[in-house]
C-alpha cells in the first residue's frame, strides 16, 4: 500500500485579528493555537489590506516585490498617474495592458503546477481572489467567475455560486468539505473566509454581529478540520490557519486629496502628477518626479494634521517592505486611546480618497496599528511540534513553509520556513 500523498490546505479567516481568539469567542481556533505550532509574533504585511495580503501570502514576497501596491493602487499611463480599484475583476487586465504582467515574481500556483496543483475557493473581493492566481495556473472559484487552469471557466455546478456574507461562507466550506477536502487533485487548496472582515466593515468590533461572525468562523474552521481527519487515511495532510489583518475602529475621516488641493497642488492632482490612493486606515501617495519637491516641501505641515499618525518616505517606508517607482509616501493615520461603543479600546482616521463615505463606529484596516497588523497562524501537522515559532513571522513565511512540507524548493521569496 501506498503511504498518504502529502498535501497541503490553507484556511484563511479574512480580518480575524489574533486578540479576539479565546476559548469563549473561538474555541477551535483557542485549541489550534494552544496545542499546535503558532506563530506567537506574527505581523500583516503593509499596507495591511486584504488584496496585497492575498499576493503576499501567494507569492512569499512583501509588495514591493510582488508589485501590488495597495487595495487601490497607481500605474502610469500614457505620463499621468491613474489610481485603480484592484478589487475589480478587469483590474488584473489593466495591470497587464499597462505594465506588461501581473505579479512580478511567482505564485504558490504557478510553482506547484508541475506538483499536483493548487485551487482555491474564495468570498472576499474578485481582486483578493484573482491575486491568489492571476495567471491562471490552478484553478480559483469566485463569486464573480470561477477559472481552471489556463483560464477555462468553470460554469454551472463546477462555479461557486455563493452570496458575499456569512451565509456564502458557510456554503463555500461545505463545498469545500464536500468537493476538495476528499478529492486527489491538489497540492494545496485554499479556503478565504469573508468573515469576520466582511461583518467588521458594517459593525463596530465587540458588537454581537461581530462575536456573531466570529462563532460561525470558528465552526467552519472545525468543519474542515472533522473533513481532513475523516481522510486521514487516505492523505497526509498540513493543515495551515490563519488570517490576513485584524481590524481598528473607524472614528473620524480625512480626505487627503483635497488636503493637499488646499495647499496648492490641486492642478498636479488634476494633471495626474500626484496621486492618493486609500489603504483604508493609511494613504499611499504617488508623486511624478517633478512634483516631488513640492510635495517633500509639504510634509512638515502635513505631519502636523490631526489625521496624520506617521508619514513614511524613503529608506522609512522601503523598511516595511513597499516600495514603487512612483510611490513617494505613505500616511498612517492617527490613532487616539478613545474605547468604541462595545468598549474596544483605540479609534483611527479613514482615508476617504476613493473609499467612499466612511463607516463611523466600524471596522477597518490597512494601516500599521496595534490591531490591524496582528492576524494569527497555527500548523497543524506532526512535523510541526506544538509551541510557538521563535521568531517574529509574517504573512511572507507562509508559502515557504508551505512548499517546503511539500518538498518543493522555494528560492527568490523574501519569507522563510516557519519551524518551531
Ligand atoms: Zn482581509
Amino acid at each position: 500500500m501506498n503511504p498518504p500523498r502529502r498535501r497541503a490546505i490553507l484556511i484563511i479567516c479574512d480580518g480575524l485579528g489574533a486578540e479576539w481568539i479565546s476559548e469563549a469567542r473561538t474555541p477551535t481556533l483557542a485549541r489550534l493555537m494552544a496545542n499546535h505550532l503558532r506563530a506567537g509574533d506574527h505581523r500583516a504585511v503593509f499596507p495591511s489590506v486584504t488584496r496585497v495580503s492575498a499576493a503576499s501570502i501567494a507569492t512569499g514576497c512583501f509588495p514591493g516585490r510582488h508589485g501590488l501596491e495597495g487595495n487601490q493602487m497607481a500605474l502610469v499611463e500614457d505620463g499621468r498617474i491613474v489610481v485603480h480599484n484592484v478589487g475589480a475583476p478587469s483590474f488584473r487586465e489593466t495591470m497587464r495592458r499597462v505594465t506588461g504582467r501581473t505579479l512580478r515574481v511567482p505564485t504558490m500556483a504557478e510553482r506547484l503546477a508541475p506538483h499536483g496543483g493548487q485551487i482555491a475557493y474564495s468570498n472576499v473581493s474578485p481582486g483578493a481572489a484573482y491575486f491568489l492566481d492571476p495567471d491562471h495556473f490552478g484553478t480559483v472559484l469566485h463569486r464573480a467567475g470561477s477559472f481552471g487552469p489556463g483560464g477555462v471557466s468553470l460554469t454551472g455546478d463546477a462555479h461557486l455560486d455563493v452570496t458575499h456574507d456569512l451565509d456564502g461562507d458557510i456554503e463555500m466550506t461545505r463545498r469545500f468539505c464536500d468537493e476538495v477536502v476528499p478529492a486527489d487533485g491538489f497540492g494545496l487548496a485554499i479556503l478565504w473566509l469573508a468573515n469576520p472582515d466582511l461583518t467588521l466593515h458594517h459593525d463596530p468590533l465587540g458588537s454581537p454581529q461581530h462575536l456573531h461572525a466570529l462563532e460561525v468562523t470558528d465552526r467552519l474552521v472545525a468543519q474542515v478540520i472533522a473533513a481532513v481527519e475523516a481522510h486521514a487515511d487516505r492523505f497526509d495532510t498540513l493543515l495551515v490557519v490563519g488570517s490576513d489583518h485584524g481590524h481598528e475602529t473607524i472614528a473620524r475621516s480625512v480626505h487627503v486629496g483635497q488636503w493637499l488641493a488646499t495647499q496648492g497642488l490641486e492642478a498636479d492632482l488634476k494633471a495626474g502628477r500626484i496621486g492618493v490612493a486609500s489603504q483604508g486606515t493609511s494613504a499611499l501617495i504617488y508623486a511624478a518626479a517633478g512634483t516631488r519637491r513640492a510635495l517633500a516641501d509639504l510634509l512638515p505641515a502635513m505631519a502636523r494634521q490631526p489625521w496624520a499618525g506617521s508619514i513614511l518616505t524613503g529608506d522609512a517606508l522601503a523598511a516595511t517592505g513597499l516600495t514603487g517607482e512612483t510611490l513617494f509616501a505613505a500616511v498612517d493615520t492617527t490613532r487616539h486611546d478613545e474605547p468604541n461603543e462595545f468598549g474596544v479600546p483605540g479609534t483611527r482616521w479613514l482615508v476617504e480618497d476613493g473609499e467612499g463615505t466612511p463607516d463611523i463606529g466600524c471596522g477597518h484596516h490597512g494601516g500599521l496599528g496595534p490591531s490591524e497588523t496582528r492576524p494569527f497562524l497555527a500548523f497543524i501537522h506532526p512535523d510541526f511540534a506544538p509551541g510557538e515559532a521563535g521568531r517574529a513571522t509574517s504573512l511572507v513565511d507562509i508559502a515557504p513553509t508551505v512548499l517546503g512540507f511539500l518538498g518543493i524548493r522555494a528560492e527568490g521569496m523574501d519569507g522563510t520556513p516557519i519551524s518551531t
